[in-house]
Protein backbone atom coordinates (compact mmCIF):
# COMPACT_ATOMS: atom_id res chain seq x y z
CA UNK A 1 0.00 0.00 0.00
CA UNK A 2 1.30 3.32 -0.83
CA UNK A 3 2.42 5.26 1.88
CA UNK A 4 3.49 9.01 2.90
CA UNK A 5 6.74 9.14 1.24
CA UNK A 6 5.36 6.85 -2.03
CA UNK A 7 2.85 9.58 -2.22
CA UNK A 8 5.09 12.18 -1.47
CA UNK A 9 7.79 11.18 -4.13
CA UNK A 10 4.56 10.28 -6.67
CA UNK A 11 3.23 14.00 -5.98
CA UNK A 12 7.05 15.65 -6.74
CA UNK A 13 6.77 13.54 -9.89
CA UNK A 14 3.53 15.09 -11.11
CA UNK A 15 4.25 18.93 -9.96
CA UNK A 16 7.71 18.72 -12.08
CA UNK A 17 5.07 17.52 -15.03
CA UNK A 18 2.34 19.05 -14.41
CA UNK A 19 2.88 22.43 -12.62
CA UNK A 20 1.87 25.15 -14.65
CA UNK A 21 0.25 23.71 -17.42
CA UNK A 22 -3.57 23.56 -18.62
CA UNK A 23 -5.68 20.34 -18.23
CA UNK A 24 -7.29 20.66 -21.36
CA UNK A 25 -9.22 17.54 -21.18
CA UNK A 26 -10.56 15.00 -18.66
CA UNK A 27 -11.71 12.01 -19.32
CA UNK A 28 -13.46 9.35 -16.84
CA UNK A 29 -13.34 5.56 -17.53
CA UNK A 30 -15.35 5.00 -14.59
CA UNK A 31 -17.92 6.45 -12.46
CA UNK A 32 -16.31 5.55 -8.98
CA UNK A 33 -13.34 3.72 -7.26
CA UNK A 34 -13.79 3.33 -3.24
CA UNK A 35 -16.27 6.54 -3.74
CA UNK A 36 -18.45 7.60 -6.40
CA UNK A 37 -16.14 10.34 -8.43
CA UNK A 38 -17.94 13.53 -9.09
CA UNK A 39 -16.94 13.47 -12.56
CA UNK A 40 -18.80 16.15 -14.04
CA UNK A 41 -18.13 18.70 -11.23
CA UNK A 42 -14.57 17.68 -11.49
CA UNK A 43 -14.50 18.36 -15.39
CA UNK A 44 -16.27 21.91 -14.76
CA UNK A 45 -13.88 22.79 -12.09
CA UNK A 46 -10.61 21.78 -14.17
CA UNK A 47 -11.24 22.00 -17.55
CA UNK A 48 -9.40 24.62 -19.55
CA UNK A 49 -7.70 25.43 -16.25
CA UNK A 50 -3.65 25.99 -15.51
CA UNK A 51 -2.61 23.56 -12.69
CA UNK A 52 -1.46 26.22 -10.34
CA UNK A 53 -0.04 24.14 -6.91
CA UNK A 54 0.56 20.08 -6.68
CA UNK A 55 0.80 19.19 -3.01
CA UNK A 56 0.46 16.44 -0.70
CA UNK A 57 -1.72 16.39 2.36
CA UNK A 58 -1.24 13.19 4.11
CA UNK A 59 -1.50 10.43 2.15
CA UNK A 60 -3.57 12.61 -0.40
CA UNK A 61 -2.61 14.66 -3.60
CA UNK A 62 -4.12 17.59 -4.10
CA UNK A 63 -3.99 19.72 -7.52
CA UNK A 64 -5.03 23.36 -7.02
CA UNK A 65 -6.89 25.41 -9.88
CA UNK A 66 -6.66 29.23 -8.61
CA UNK A 67 -9.99 30.43 -8.23
CA UNK A 68 -11.49 27.26 -8.46
CA UNK A 69 -10.88 24.33 -6.44
CA UNK A 70 -8.45 21.36 -5.73
CA UNK A 71 -8.69 17.86 -7.65
CA UNK A 72 -8.46 15.27 -4.73
CA UNK A 73 -6.56 11.85 -5.19
CA UNK A 74 -6.10 9.01 -2.97
CA UNK A 75 -4.27 6.10 -4.32
CA UNK A 76 -5.66 3.08 -1.97
CA UNK A 77 -4.05 0.14 -2.48
CA UNK A 78 -2.74 0.41 -5.42
CA UNK A 79 -3.28 4.20 -8.02
CA UNK A 80 -0.46 5.12 -9.32
CA UNK A 81 0.06 8.13 -12.12
CA UNK A 82 1.62 7.25 -14.72
CA UNK A 83 2.47 10.19 -17.75
CA UNK A 84 2.34 8.74 -21.15
CA UNK A 85 2.97 10.88 -24.33
CA UNK A 86 -0.61 9.60 -25.32
CA UNK A 87 -4.35 9.57 -24.44
CA UNK A 88 -4.55 6.45 -26.09
CA UNK A 89 -5.26 3.58 -23.08
CA UNK A 90 -3.02 1.17 -22.63
CA UNK A 91 -3.01 -0.66 -19.46
CA UNK A 92 -5.70 -2.45 -18.09
CA UNK A 93 -7.17 -0.83 -15.22
CA UNK A 94 -6.85 3.23 -16.53
CA UNK A 95 -9.58 4.92 -14.79
CA UNK A 96 -8.79 8.17 -15.84
CA UNK A 97 -7.18 10.26 -18.47
CA UNK A 98 -5.85 13.97 -18.18
CA UNK A 99 -4.72 15.23 -21.06
CA UNK A 100 -2.24 18.62 -20.12
CA UNK A 101 -1.53 21.19 -22.72
CA UNK A 102 1.15 24.33 -23.12
CA UNK A 103 1.53 26.76 -25.83
CA UNK A 104 4.30 25.28 -28.18
CA UNK A 105 4.83 22.21 -26.18
CA UNK A 106 3.34 18.53 -27.07
CA UNK A 107 0.21 17.78 -24.99
CA UNK A 108 1.43 15.53 -22.29
CA UNK A 109 -1.14 13.07 -20.71
CA UNK A 110 -1.45 11.60 -16.87
CA UNK A 111 -3.04 7.93 -16.48
CA UNK A 112 -4.72 6.94 -13.07
CA UNK A 113 -4.00 3.69 -12.95
CA UNK A 114 -5.50 1.33 -10.06
CA UNK A 115 -6.12 -2.10 -10.53
CA UNK A 116 -7.79 -2.69 -6.88
CA UNK A 117 -9.95 0.56 -6.76
CA UNK A 118 -9.77 1.47 -3.51
CA UNK A 119 -8.18 4.71 -4.71
CA UNK A 120 -10.20 8.44 -5.14
CA UNK A 121 -11.01 11.13 -7.24
CA UNK A 122 -12.67 13.82 -6.15
CA UNK A 123 -12.81 17.92 -5.76
CA UNK A 124 -14.21 20.71 -3.92
CA UNK A 125 -14.02 24.32 -3.90
CA UNK A 126 -11.02 26.77 -2.13
CA UNK A 127 -13.23 27.14 0.87
CA UNK A 128 -14.56 23.78 1.38
CA UNK A 129 -10.95 22.11 1.99
CA UNK A 130 -10.35 22.92 4.87
CA UNK A 131 -13.55 21.64 6.47
CA UNK A 132 -13.59 18.33 3.71
CA UNK A 133 -14.95 15.16 5.42
CA UNK A 134 -11.21 13.41 4.21
CA UNK A 135 -8.98 16.19 6.00
CA UNK A 136 -11.21 17.59 8.54
CA UNK A 137 -10.09 15.36 10.94
CA UNK A 138 -6.04 14.98 10.41
CA UNK A 139 -3.38 15.13 12.46
CA UNK A 140 -0.34 17.77 12.10
CA UNK A 141 2.25 16.49 8.85
CA UNK A 142 5.04 14.97 10.61
CA UNK A 143 7.76 16.21 8.26
CA UNK A 144 6.51 19.99 8.63
CA UNK A 145 5.12 20.04 12.30
CA UNK A 146 6.74 22.93 14.41
CA UNK A 147 7.11 20.58 17.48
CA UNK A 148 5.94 17.25 17.12
CA UNK A 149 7.43 15.73 20.35
CA UNK A 150 4.95 18.54 21.91
CA UNK A 151 2.47 17.74 20.04
CA UNK A 152 2.29 13.83 20.38
CA UNK A 153 3.40 13.87 24.28
CA UNK A 154 0.48 16.41 24.92
CA UNK A 155 -2.28 14.61 23.06
CA UNK A 156 -0.91 11.59 24.71
CA UNK A 157 -1.64 12.16 28.19
CA UNK A 158 -3.70 9.43 29.94
CA UNK A 159 -4.05 7.42 26.82
CA UNK A 160 -3.68 3.25 27.73
CA UNK A 161 -3.26 2.89 23.90
CA UNK A 162 -0.08 1.66 22.96
CA UNK A 163 2.31 4.16 22.00
CA UNK A 164 2.54 2.23 17.93
CA UNK A 165 -1.40 2.29 17.59
CA UNK A 166 -1.14 5.38 18.99
CA UNK A 167 1.26 6.55 16.13
CA UNK A 168 -0.10 5.31 13.51
CA UNK A 169 -3.64 7.15 14.24
CA UNK A 170 -4.19 9.65 11.60
CA UNK A 171 -5.69 11.99 13.97
CA UNK A 172 -2.79 12.23 16.49
CA UNK A 173 -0.29 12.71 13.53
CA UNK A 174 -0.74 11.54 9.72
CA UNK A 175 1.58 9.58 7.13
CA UNK A 176 3.20 6.81 10.16
CA UNK A 177 2.08 3.67 8.41
CA UNK A 178 2.69 0.11 10.03
CA UNK A 179 6.46 -0.23 8.39
CA UNK A 180 7.65 3.59 9.35
CA UNK A 181 6.08 3.18 12.79
CA UNK A 182 7.71 0.37 13.33
CA UNK A 183 10.98 1.51 12.48
CA UNK A 184 10.56 4.73 14.01
CA UNK A 185 10.32 3.06 17.88
CA UNK A 186 12.97 0.85 17.18
CA UNK A 187 15.38 3.90 16.56
CA UNK A 188 13.85 5.48 19.15
CA UNK A 189 14.55 2.95 21.72
CA UNK A 190 10.79 2.95 22.56
CA UNK A 191 8.61 -0.52 22.92
CA UNK A 192 5.85 -0.88 20.70
CA UNK A 193 3.00 -2.22 23.32
CA UNK A 194 4.07 0.72 26.08
CA UNK A 195 1.03 2.50 26.89
CA UNK A 196 1.11 6.35 24.68
CA UNK A 197 0.45 7.74 28.03
CA UNK A 198 3.75 6.07 29.72
CA UNK A 199 6.03 7.84 27.22
CA UNK A 200 8.17 10.49 28.93
CA UNK A 201 8.73 13.93 27.20
CA UNK A 202 12.85 13.11 26.66
CA UNK A 203 11.08 9.93 24.99
CA UNK A 204 8.49 11.20 22.31
CA UNK A 205 11.43 13.80 21.52
CA UNK A 206 13.58 10.72 20.01
CA UNK A 207 10.62 9.42 18.58
CA UNK A 208 9.52 12.42 16.47
CA UNK A 209 13.52 13.00 15.47
CA UNK A 210 13.28 8.85 14.22
CA UNK A 211 9.79 9.33 12.89
CA UNK A 212 11.46 12.67 10.56
CA UNK A 213 14.50 10.14 9.79
CA UNK A 214 13.02 7.30 8.88
CA UNK A 215 10.50 8.87 6.80
CA UNK A 216 13.23 11.48 4.75
CA UNK A 217 15.24 8.33 4.60
CA UNK A 218 12.18 6.86 2.47
CA UNK A 219 11.33 9.50 0.57
CA UNK A 220 15.28 10.16 -0.20
CA UNK A 221 15.48 6.31 -1.86
CA UNK A 222 12.17 6.70 -3.44
CA UNK A 223 13.10 10.32 -5.34
CA UNK A 224 15.14 8.24 -7.04
CA UNK A 225 12.17 5.06 -7.96
CA UNK A 226 10.24 8.30 -9.12
CA UNK A 227 12.81 10.18 -11.18
CA UNK A 228 11.31 8.94 -14.44
CA UNK A 229 7.82 7.71 -13.61
CA UNK A 230 7.13 6.90 -17.11
CA UNK A 231 8.60 3.53 -15.86
CA UNK A 232 6.45 2.87 -13.42
CA UNK A 233 4.42 -0.70 -13.44
CA UNK A 234 1.13 0.70 -12.19
CA UNK A 235 2.36 -0.73 -8.56
CA UNK A 236 4.68 2.04 -6.68
CA UNK A 237 4.94 -0.68 -3.84
CA UNK A 238 7.62 -0.33 -0.96
CA UNK A 239 10.89 1.76 -1.27
CA UNK A 240 13.57 -0.91 -0.63
CA UNK A 241 14.59 0.83 3.12
CA UNK A 242 16.89 -0.59 4.98
CA UNK A 243 15.08 -2.18 8.09
CA UNK A 244 16.00 -2.99 11.58
CA UNK A 245 12.83 -4.34 13.06
CA UNK A 246 9.87 -4.38 10.72
CA UNK A 247 9.50 -8.49 8.80
CA UNK A 248 12.57 -9.64 10.51
CA UNK A 249 11.58 -11.52 13.21
CA UNK A 250 13.99 -14.27 14.18
CA UNK A 251 16.68 -12.37 13.08
CA UNK A 252 19.38 -11.09 15.39
CA UNK A 253 19.16 -7.59 16.14
CA UNK A 254 21.81 -5.47 14.50
CA UNK A 255 22.75 -3.02 17.71
CA UNK A 256 22.40 -6.05 20.30
CA UNK A 257 22.25 -9.45 18.70
CA UNK A 258 18.44 -10.39 20.59
CA UNK A 259 16.25 -12.19 18.50
CA UNK A 260 13.46 -9.47 17.05
CA UNK A 261 10.04 -10.26 18.10
CA UNK A 262 6.99 -10.34 16.48
CA UNK A 263 3.02 -9.63 18.19
CA UNK A 264 -0.11 -9.09 16.64
CA UNK A 265 -0.58 -5.22 18.04
CA UNK A 266 -4.40 -3.76 16.55
CA UNK A 267 -4.44 -6.46 14.18
CA UNK A 268 -0.91 -5.07 12.53
CA UNK A 269 2.26 -7.58 12.74
CA UNK A 270 5.01 -5.43 15.14
CA UNK A 271 8.36 -5.93 15.38
CA UNK A 272 10.55 -5.15 18.37
CA UNK A 273 13.84 -5.95 19.83
CA UNK A 274 13.55 -6.59 23.58
CA UNK A 275 16.57 -5.30 24.88
CA UNK A 276 17.16 -2.15 22.51
CA UNK A 277 13.28 -1.18 23.15
CA UNK A 278 11.95 -0.40 26.40
ZN1 LIG B 1 18.51 -4.93 20.04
Amino acid sequence: MPELPEVECLTNAVRATALGWTVSDVRFLRQDLRAPIPTKRFKALFTGQKLSEISRRSKYMLWKVDGQGYGIFHLGMSGNFLMRPTGEVQMKHTHAVFTLSRPRRKDVYLHFVDPRRFGIIDCCTLTELEDHKYFRELGPEPLSCENLADHLFTRSRRRKQPIKAFLMDAKNVVGVGNIYASEALFRAGIRPLKAAGKVNTSAYERLAQAVDETLTAAIAAGGTTFRDFRNADGNPGYFALRLNVYDRAGAACGQCGEKIRQVKLAGRSTFYCRRCQA
